[in-house]
């Protein structure tokens, strides 16, 4: 078995009774030989995770107000893992670098990078493992860009001389060695370069969760796990709000075909979800998982003729466009097209987009349906096969659901549909329960 990287996100490294759990499971599997870790996150639900505190001693000094006792408190923090993990590596020393660092002007990104680099420090020392910085590894251009290939070289040449180590997650460093973070929950991103670079034979993401459930545990309680999914399954899931990795961490493993592993710390004999680049064989079910979101508004556009009008769409997408109102989906019909707009986007602009497209596209008709939900059915094994979008439909129909809206991707791997909003829970249930309670064979 090859090389394993495991990443531990913050509620997995929070305190030293996590990381205890950490460190059994690093002993468990010497193939573990990288580890890159996230900020102390929460301990419990009113609790602070360490980089808000750290964003906050910025606000603060931007503000000129004393941020001596937010600081206090972060150090604090470390001082309690340090003493409870029974390790000493002279975190003083580090505080006042940084201390004297705010004073002197550091930037935000410097200031929220210094919770995954004390963590990791401190990690280090716990495990036996040796710590390497990312600072001069990770490498963004001047404009904040991510260099990969130079960030691969670099890191692979470096982590080679290390036969064990811990590295912080979320942040590398511009071209004049400043330090530059990448968005909230980046440490996932950490960790998806470090398989790459050392060509991983996994990507552990060790977190909360064990793994991706196939919908909303709130509206199916006995919703099971995914064993499997492809990248472009999940991104499916996660374009409807089924997030648990960030975003960007799929690319670079995606890239070397590495799988990434979705771990619970909490309960490490769980095997958690596996990522792959293709769908993994599945069992009796054919759907991987189903998603979806409240509150979309469409407008429906009828113009007789509509399909000899050139530049239709293009004119209606400018108005968009112009408004600067993203697009989420548009079913069309011969004379008839529908826009599906997330009402978190439309920001009190509805009215201005109808009269606009009234007055420059001149349709016979337009009405909007307000309160609007998307449901998304994905799975690789749905393409292909028939009597999937009956069995859907009649399960729809069967509890009374009226879907407003049908819209298959080209790719066959999802059908996503339109309901009321008030029908949503009642037509997840419903999808969920024929085709994983009852599955087609
Ligand atoms: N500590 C950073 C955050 O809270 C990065 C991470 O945990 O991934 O966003």
């Amino acid at each position: 078995m090859g090389i394993k990287v495991a990443k531990f996100g913050g509620s997995s490294v929070s305190d030293a009774i996590q990381l205890a759990k950490v460190k059994e499971i690093i002993d468990y599997d010497p193939n573990r030989r990288y580890v890159v870790v996230s900020a102390p996150g929460k301990r419990f639900n009113e609790d602070n995770k360490i980089t808000d505190l750290l964003y906050l001693c910025k606000a603060h000094i931007d503000h000129n107000v004393s941020y001596d006792q937010i600081f206090q408190v972060i150090c604090d923090r470390y001082v309690g893992i340090e003493y409870n993990l029974g390790v000493n590596v002279n975190l003083q020393q580090e505080f006042n670098e940084i201390n004297n660092n705010l004073k002197s002007g550091a930037s935000a990104d410097y200031i929220a990078s210094r919770g995954e680099y004390l963590n990791a420090i401190l990690i280090a020392a716990y495990l036996g493992y040796d710590f390497v910085d990312t600072a001069g590894l990770i490498q963004f251009d001047e404009r904040g860009k991510l260099q990969n290939e130079k960030t691969n070289t670099a890191l692979r040449e470096e982590l080679l001389k290390h036969e064990k180590a811990v590295i912080p997650g979320f942040y590398g460093t511009y071209p004049d060695g400043k330090i530059k973070t990448f968005s909230r929950g980046g440490s996932d991103i950490t960790g998806s370069l470090v398989a790459r670079a050392v060509n991983a034979d996994v990507y552990e993401n060790w977190t909360d969760v064990s793994g991706f459930l196939m919908a909303d545990p709130r509206i199916v309680k006995q919703a099971k796990p995914i064993s499997t999914i492809s990248y472009k399954e999940l991104r499916e899931l996660s374009y409807m709000g089924a997030s648990v990795l960030h975003e960007d961490a799929i690319y670079p493993v995606r890239a070397a075909d590495i799988p990434i592993n979705i771990r619970n710390t909490n309960e490490p004999k769980a095997p958690g979800t596996t990522i792959t680049a293709e769908a993994g064989p599945k069992d009796d079910t054919i759907i991987s998982g189903i998603a979806g979101n409240k509150d979309f508004t469409v407008i429906g556009i009828y113009k007789n003729m509509m399909n000899e009008d050139k530049g239709f769409v293009r004119r209606l997408l400018e108005i968009l466009e112009n408004y600067d109102v993203p697009l989420e989906h548009m079913p069309s019909g011969i004379d008839t097209i529908s826009i599906v707009i997330a009402d978190k986007n439309l920001n009190g602009k509805l009215d201005d987009i109808i009269e606009e497209i009234q007055r420059a596209l001149l349709p016979d008709t337009i009405d909007v349906h307000h309160k609007m939900a998307l449901i998304a059915t994905v799975g690789s094994g749905m393409a292909k096969r028939y009597g999937v979008s009956a069995k859907l439909f009649t399960a729809l129909s069967d509890v009374g659901v009226n879907v407003r809206m049908i819209d298959q991707g080209s790719s066959e791997m999802n059908i996503i549909i339109g309901v009321e909003n008030k029908d949503f829970e009642t037509a997840i249930k419903a999808i969920y329960s024929a085709f994983v309670e009852t599955p087609v064979k």
